[in-house]
């Protein structure tokens, strides 16, 4: 299309610029007015009204030409697809600046500027041609009288007739469509002039161009080399116009965008001695060289324009990456630390590091926080110095990749408070979890301040086993000096493997010397512990022979003293004497009881826990090498009369024996451990918090299940428990036992009345010997009696239900065997002649909550009920009476076997073992046989054992004649009084 200088055009219509000076008129043609359906012809002169304007005819004949010369395409479309239309657009959104209110200035000859209202320049007209008074013109700025024409008042005159009914309205209220406001803008204005005056065909191109003293960006439009017009590009319109750009321009190499990646990150550098650390936001490019630059973030704002940043070295614009997800590490502008700031920082940030936000430079980047270590090793000890008073003085090191630092250090640091110690190539972290134990050794300050041993550290046995066992680490020995001794502290080694005394009588089996051993350990490393075997290993077996050991080898000088429940006294008693010849048992027990008038190495002082309680202050002044709590759960409450005096009594080693395990009341497992170890275990409260409750805002069962394996690691050099599972190819498939119990003040009453009345006329009558035959009848009667007597006094007294009114140290006995089977989790078969007892039992498990069931000659449904007794886990105690359950059934679901009451024929009593110990079976089967002390039960056990083989063959069961077997002078032995 010709240039067509005369006329303006504005969406369809099209205004005449008068030709020649002195023409007064401006007449202007719209193809379809707005609201109505026909075109619109007018001339602002006077002849228009009388149709003779020649300025109308002018127009009509011009409009003919554009349409010849456009073919059909209207301006309006064309303008609206054209690159200046699009470039402005763009400039326009979000930065209007309407026409109207720009400030165009003329400064030299053929530089036109236009500003905005607030002084920042939007563009430069270059053009020294006739195009330049036409930009003038079209952008109004020309002063009245100039001579040149206002066609920006024809524009807007053909603007007004072309506004739609609503856009008038909207006029009319103040208001303005997007449309109308982005017509008026200087950038429709400046398009519309460039689209009419630089036509296509033109050699004229796009130049981007960034000012180096203030980073302003500008493309310019150049005629072979000329510039013509320049546009000053706001900064968050530089990526859109320069896409826009090079879509139309695809081969100019200025207009793209360089695929270099850009990353916005942090930069912490050091000084070289590392006092201060600078943390600041860089950018980081990433060339295609795969050379990282970073480029500081206050340097590149400059020439920063959204997402691009200008490399002004490369002299390429290069694209941020968007950032994928929120980050979490978030710095000011710019951060400095002090050195102590610097580990902490690091650590908090340390998952930035990792993803590449927050970059190091070099000395810090190799710079590491341990949270764990790989080592502890001893490094030195005094040669000379003896374990005697419980503690050496020992470098201690702890070892991190290739390096080590000394505990001592460590130490040092906690109690001054720092969160980080500095070692060289980084740090280690104060807090992490294994040095959180280090507490109570930070409290004791054990450090040598100075002399040769400067940085040693005062560690007891136990101080090293807990370090040991809380870092979770192997510590070894690399100092020469004690390195054996030391070594075998921390295996739990004694001097020597166990040797059999000459004093013991019985050879332990494996598992029993290994438990030996690790007492000898306890004992000459002056620590204490607890064995918790299960029930039926043989506690007071490995107790023993370790006693024995000690007195023969004049390792302990002073006597031992056995604190056990009053039931337990005979046992220990029959144990000793069984197992171990070597020492001699002392039972301080009853109202007669007199402590012996010298006790000697190798005495055993026996003794209960109620008179422990009683004669406290006697039995506290003396001095034991070794004192054994038996069933120590029974002194489990602190604030008891018996905790209190076995807290006092004097001994080098303390020993605790219990079947139960003891970790399921961490608060009893505290108590117990103050008893046998005093201190190691800490305070109440330190332990409260540490492991009962511990509140320190994380996850509760975390913190439980970590806090209950920390403990477990802590006590396990003192706590020693084989669960019989585990030592069962070692166990023989049946243990019996035989526990004796001595009669309560109330049955030793019963027992010598009725000696005293019936005993002695029947006596008297055996002895007479004359040839007429026994009363055996009357004798077998008695004999019933006195073993109802040893049973339970309610059974004499026809009076179940009133139990507790007597006491009975069998009953006392069988109720300690029972619980202690049951917190070993295994069930328990009772077997008894009296149904009186089956009926006393049976009320006493179900007091217990334990599932129970009995079986006597009344009983229909035996199939049931054994049954349950095998499948049930609830159903733990069987209890029979032996006529019934002691035949045809299987009860192989138990593994504990009691028999309260000895029958007078061993075979019976063993075929009622059997229905435990049989086929099906698959532990160990424990037999326990309760005997009472001094009475005939004891000579009745002695005979039985004796004449075994006969009573097997001959004696009829539950026939009064039984007593022929035994002669006269054992029936009297029999009714010898107590
Ligand atoms: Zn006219």
């Amino acid at each position: 299309m010709p240039p067509f200088t005369h006329l303006e055009f504005h969406r369809s219509g099209i205004g005449l610029v008068p030709q020649g000076t002195g023409e007064t008129g401006t007449a202007i043609y719209i193809d379809l007015l707005p609201g109505t359906s026909k075109p619109l012809r007018s001339c602002t002169c006077g002849a228009s009204r009388s149709k003779t304007c020649e300025h109308l005819k002018d127009l009509s004949r011009a409009v003919g030409e554009v349409e010849k010369s456009r073919g059909g395409r209207s301006w309006e479309r064309t303008f609206a697809a054209s690159l200046w239309y699009r470039l402005a657009r763009l400039l326009f959104e979000g930065n209007a600046q309407p026409s109207a209110k720009v400030k165009v200035q003329r400064l030299r000859r053929n530089v036109v500027r236009v500003t905005s209202p607030a002084g920042a320049e939007l563009a430069r007209y270059l053009d020294k041609g006739e195009s330049q008074i036409r930009f003038l013109e079209r952008t109004g700025k020309v002063a009245p009288g100039s001579g040149v024409f206002d066609r920006a008042e024809l524009l807007e005159r053909l603007a007004l007739f072309q506004a739609t009914p609503e856009e008038r309205a909207l006029i009319k209220r103040g208001m303005k469509t997007q449309r109308q406001t982005w017509e008026e803008s200087f950038w429709h204005r400046l398009a519309y002039h460039c689209e009419r005056e630089l036509e296509p065909g033109e050699t004229g191109t796009f130049h981007p161009a960034i000012d180096q003293a203030n980073g302003a960006f500008t493309l310019t439009w150049k005629r072979d080399a000329e510039a013509v017009v320049q546009v000053t590009v706001p900064r968050d319109r530089v990526r859109a116009a320069l896409l826009l750009l090079a879509e139309a321009y695809p081969d100019q190499e200025d207009l793209v965008l360089r695929p270099i990646p850009l990353r916005s990150i942090f930069h912490a550098s050091q000084d070289t001695e590392l006092d201060l650390v600078e943390v600041r936001p860089v950018i980081r490019a990433l060339q295609a060289t795969g050379e990282e630059r970073f480029l500081e973030m206050a340097e590149v704002e400059k020439f920063r324009y959204g997402n691009l940043i200008w490399l002004q070295d490369l002299g390429v614009l290069a694209e941020l990456e968007r950032e994928g997800r929120e980050r979490k590490f978030k710095a000011p502008v710019r951060l400095t630390l002090r050195r102590h700031q610097v580990p902490g920082f690091l650590d908090e940030h340390s998952q930035a590091v990792g993803e590449g936000v927050l970059v190091l430079d070099a000395p810090l980047r190799e710079r590491r926080i341990w949270k764990t270590l790989d080592r502890i090793q001893i490094a030195a000890a005094d040669p000379e110095e003896a374990l005697e008073r419980s503690w050496w003085w020992l470098a201690v090191e702890y070892g991190f990749g290739d390096q080590t630092v000394s505990l001592a250090d460590i130490l040092q640091a906690k109690r001054e408070g720092h969160p980080y110690l500095e070692v060289p190539g980084g740090w280690i972290d104060l807090n992490a979890a294994v040095f959180r134990d280090l507490e109570e050794l930070v409290d004791r300050q054990p450090v040598a301040e100075s002399g040769k041993r400067a940085g040693r550290i005062r560690l007891s046995p136990s101080d090293l086993l807990r370090l040991q066992a809380t870092a979770g680490v192997p510590v070894s020995v690399v100092a020469e000096a004690r390195a054996e001794l030391l070594d075998r502290i921390l295996e739990l080694r004694p001097a020597g493997p166990f040797r059999r005394p000459t004093g013991l009588a019985t050879e332990p089996r494996p598992y029993q010397k290994i438990g030996i051993e690790w007492l000898r350990f306890l004992w000459e490393n002056r620590l204490a512990g607890l064995l918790c075997d299960d029930m039926g290993l043989g506690k007071t077996l490995q107790t023993a022979a370790f006693l024995v050991g000690l007195a023969e080898e004049g390792a302990a000088v002073e006597p031992f003293l056995v604190a056990c429940p009053t039931s337990v006294l005979p046992h220990w008693r029959d144990q000793i004497r069984r197992h171990a010849p070597g020492l001699r048992p002392h039972v301080h027990y009853g109202p007669q009881r007199r402590l012996p008038f010298r006790l000697r190495t190798g005495d055993v002082l026996l003794t209960s826990y109620g008179v422990l309680r009683r004669d406290a202050e006697e039995l506290s002044a003396i001095p034991f090498s070794v004192v054994v709590f038996d069933e120590i759960q029974q002194v489990k409450n602190r604030q008891t009369q018996a905790w209190q005096a076995a807290s006092h009594l004097t001994a080098d080693l303390r020993l605790g024996l219990t079947g139960t395990p003891i970790e399921n009341s961490l608060e009893e497992l505290k108590t117990l451990f103050d008893l046998v170890l005093p201190g190691y275990l800490g305070t109440d409260a330190a332990f409260l918090g540490r492991y009962v409750r511990p509140d320190d805002g994380r996850d509760r069962e975390w913190v439980e299940d970590d806090r209950r394996r920390e403990l477990r690691r802590v006590i396990s050099p003192f706590v020693l428990r084989r669960l019989k599972a585990s030592v069962l190819d070692e166990l023989p498939e049946k243990i019996e036992d035989v526990r004796t119990c001595v009669l309560s003040d109330d049955q030793v009453k019963l027992y010598r009345d009725a000696i005293a009345g019936k005993g002695a006329e029947l006596a008297r009558r055996i002895e007479e010997e004359t040839d007429e035959p026994l009363p055996y009848i009357h004798v077998f009667a008695l004999l019933n009696l006195l073993k109802q007597i040893c049973d339970h006094p309610a059974l004499v007294h026809g009076a179940l239900d009133r139990v507790d009114e007597w006491a009975s140290g069998k009953w006392d006995l069988w109720k300690e065997l029972l619980g202690e089977a049951l917190d070993n989790g295994q069930k328990v078969v009772v077997f008894t002649q009296y149904l009186g007892m089956v009926a006393l039992m049976e009320r006493h498990v179900r007091t217990l909550g334990v599932g129970c069931v009995s079986l006597t000659g009344a009983t229909a449904n035996r199939g049931e009920i054994v049954d349950r007794f095998n499948r049930d886990p609830a159903c733990r105690v069987f209890i029979g009476s032996l006529k019934a359950g002691g035949t045809g059934i299987d009860l192989v679901g138990g593994s504990v076997v009691i028999h309260y009451d000895r029958w007078w024929n061993a075979a019976r009593e063993d075929q009622a073992t059997d229905r435990v110990y049989r086929l099906g079976q698959k532990r160990a089967v424990q037999v326990f046989k309760l005997v009472t002390e001094g009475t005939l039960e004891e000579k009745i056990s002695a005979l039985i054992d004796r004449k075994r083989k006969m009573m097997e063959s001959v004696v009829q069961e539950d026939d009064p004649k039984l007593a022929k077997i035994f002669s006269r002078d054992e029936l009297l032995e029999m009714l010898r009084g107590v």
